[in-house]
């Protein structure tokens, strides 16, 4: 299907882009396009235009910040953000996540920016950003203002942006000492969207007890899901049995969906599953691969 007409701005600079959505009200940011126009092309979505971001260069790059953090720009391409060698230093639950999603060819289009503010809670990089604690810059033409994301997502593909206003960067904050991650989800096929995952990143302290645990959930609810059962982890030691507790909790604390690709039992049933073999595997890696800022 061809999408309903649409007016069509090209932006220049972010200043550029702010200006034209605070002109035009009923526009769309376009990023790479990967879920807007396709939407449109199914007239899931009728913006009465477009305000295509892809000529804004101050929206893309990755910097390691100061205290080693990340400031990845929303216009920064999936492809570039796997391939990045800080990402991978400072961020290898998103590194690890990310060739999970779609395919080569999409992951060359579609940005970081894109993926978070469309919301899908079956997406992975929503789940990677809850369990990185990542806080999400957001600008209008009147204010910039900062955004945690466990209050970004809303809910089924809505989020706390405003008319007006861009999604400009995402900050990674900088890893605990100990830490280890580990991103896992099942899918039919690998790059369609999972049925079920879960992202977990988990330090541990001098002693070797948890200091700090985790979990954000994909395709179990209306919207990405920050695990609230992993908060007895902390001061625990890592043993199977606690992780094995904790994936009940979690099993219990979810809502999936019933649809064509699985039913709610079975993704509750992935939701513990994947939790337990995560937090197993984070755990691991913090003991035998810390990370060292
Ligand atoms: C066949 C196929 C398979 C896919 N499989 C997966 C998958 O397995 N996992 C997955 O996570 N994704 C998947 N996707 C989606 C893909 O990852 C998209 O790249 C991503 O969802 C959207 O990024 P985009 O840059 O293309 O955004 P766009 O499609 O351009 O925009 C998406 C939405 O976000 C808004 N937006 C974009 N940028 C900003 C911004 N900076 N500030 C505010 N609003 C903004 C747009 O207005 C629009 O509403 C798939 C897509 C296709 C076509």
């Amino acid at each position: 299907m061809k999408p309903a007409a649409f007016d069509f701005h090209r932006a220049a600079s972010l200043d550029d882009a702010l200006i034209l959505l605070a002109e035009h009200p009923h526009a769309k940011p376009l990023a790479g396009g990967q879920s807007l126009i396709p939407a449109m092309n199914f007239r899931l979505a009728r913006p009465e235009a477009l305000v295509d971001l892809n000529a804004v260069r101050e929206l893309v790059g990755i910097r390691a910040t100061a205290g080693g953090g990340l400031l990845i720009g929303a216009m920064t391409r999936h492809a570039t953000v796997e391939r990045s060698a800080d990402v991978q230093r400072l961020a290898p639950l998103l590194a690890e996540a990310m060739p999970h999603v779609a395919h080569p060819q999409i992951r060359n289009r579609g940005t970081l920016g894109g993926s978070l503010a469309h919301a899908d809670p079956s997406a992975e990089l929503p789940a990677v950003a809850l369990a990185l604690n990542a806080t999400f810059v957001v600008r209008s033409r009147a204010r910039e203002r900062r955004v945690d994301a466990v209050d970004f997502f809303t809910g089924l593909f809505v989020t706390a942006l405003d008319p007006g206003e861009l999604l400009i960067a995402v900050e990674i904050p900088p890893r605990a000492v100990r830490s280890g991650h580990s991103f896992l989800e099942v899918a039919r096929r690998h790059g369609d969207f999972a049925l079920a995952g879960v992202a977990a990143e988990l330090s541990l302290d001098a002693d070797g007890r948890i200091a700090s645990a985790r979990v954000g959930l994909l395709s179990v609810g209306d919207r990405p899901v920050l695990a609230s059962s992993t908060a007895v982890l902390v001061g625990r030691e890592a043993t199977p049995a606690i992780f094995a507790s904790v994936a009940d909790a979690v099993r219990e604390e979810v809502d999936p969906p019933s649809d064509i690709h699985a039913d709610a039992r079975y993704r509750r049933h992935l939701a513990g599953v994947l939790t337990q073999r995560a937090l197993a595997i984070a755990a691991q890696r913090a003991l035998t691969n810390p990370h060292t800022p």
